[in-house]
């Protein structure tokens, strides 16, 4: 698997949205961490249909530094899809995901690496949260992080997002993967393999504002949650049999209360409680299962899950003789 040797190529995928302030920061800091210890490594920057300075950004680092290759979708296909296509294109022996914003230090990598080099195959950075880190995204986050565990059986802890090293045999099994649903953070405490987490230290957003509003965040856990475990359709049953169970008692009781006892009272109000209750009941399942069905519809279709526009990148002979920063022309 992994040798030590200046051969050794490292891949880092970094997903941007609307990164234009953060892109320079976050190579500089790469090349600090990284150059000292001598290594090869690519960058490749997934530009996830930015509609701001970020594609600009990227051809100017490709044009001062060899190693770094520009992916630019043809529209915002989303944080997982851009992680997947910057997947699609690494070549390294170890493969790094971070995000642009550098609230994952890069000299983390470091350990990743010599986690890596002890033979784990996929190495989850875990965050340790910033304390400046608002409290309904810290709270949210792990909430749906118990549940998505709790539901899917699935290990995956608070604070696992996507800074994350993957072998190379991790990154081909992922690969193999054709769900459209592509969810990364299951997908790779999912395939298994020699895993380890590596706890990290959160910053705060180098610049520009994060790209998960609230109404983002619930699509994507109901995403990442339908997508694992068929246990919300599996409520339905649960629901239904005690609804059966109950009303039948119910039942019981009414009719030995009519024959033994007294005739009962009409009663409108209980009538129309649980009328209503049941319709609820009835909607919110329907509505789990319309949830599924439009995953399925989404399946069916068999779509890429993303668009290459194009790339930005360094010629191959250019590539061959470049080891770091060099003026180079782009392919
Ligand atoms: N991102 C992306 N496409 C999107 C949304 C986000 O490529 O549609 C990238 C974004 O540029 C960043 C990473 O995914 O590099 C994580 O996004 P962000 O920092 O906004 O999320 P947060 O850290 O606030 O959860
Ligand atoms: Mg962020």
């Amino acid at each position: 698997m992994s040798d030590t040797s200046q051969t050794t190529l490292l891949s880092i995928v970094v997903p941007a949205y609307n990164e234009q302030d953060c892109l320079a920061k976050l190579h500089q800091e790469i090349c600090r961490v990284l150059d000292p210890h001598g290594m090869s490594w690519e960058m490749l920057i997934v530009d996830d249909g930015s509609t701001d300075d970020t594609a600009r950004v990227i051809e100017t680092l490709v044009e001062t530094d060899l190693r770094v290759e520009g992916i630019h979708l043809a529209r915002n296909f989303g944080h997982q899809a851009a992680l997947l296509a910057g997947l699609a294109e690494a070549r390294g022996q170890a493969v790094v995901t971070i995000d642009a914003d550098l609230e994952q230090p890069p000299a983390s990598i470091l350990e990743m690496l010599a986690l890596w080099k002890q033979g784990y195959q996929i190495v989850h950075g875990v965050r340790r949260d910033h304390p400046e880190l608002s409290f309904f995204k810290r709270k949210t986050s792990r909430w749906f992080y118990r549940v998505f565990s709790f539901l899917t059986r699935i290990p995956i802890e608070p604070g696992m997002l996507d800074f994350r090293l993957f072998d190379r045999t991790a990154v081909d099994a992922i690969l193999s993967l054709q769900e459209a649903d592509f969810f990364l953070r299951g997908i790779a405490a999912w395939v298994g393999f020699k895993q380890a987490k590596l706890p990290y230290q959160a910053g705060l957003r180098s610049a520009g504002q994060t790209k998960y509003s609230t109404r983002a965040m619930i699509a994507f856990a109901m995403r990442g949650i339908t997508s694992f475990s068929t246990f919300p359709l599996r409520l339905a049953t649960y629901l239904g049999l005690m609804m059966t169970l109950l009303s039948t008692g119910y039942g019981i009781y009414v009719t030995i209360r009519h024959f033994f006892w007294e005739r009962p009272q009409p009663g409108y109000a209980s009538t129309i409680l649980l009328i209503s209750f049941l319709m609820g009941v009835q909607f919110l399942l329907t509505g789990v299962l319309g949830e599924y069905v439009g995953r399925i519809h989404v399946e069916v279709k068999h779509r890429p899950r993303y668009i290459v526009a194009r790339k930005v990148s360094p010629t191959p002979d250019c590539r061959r003789t470049a080891t770091s920063k060099k003026t180079c022309p782009r392919s």
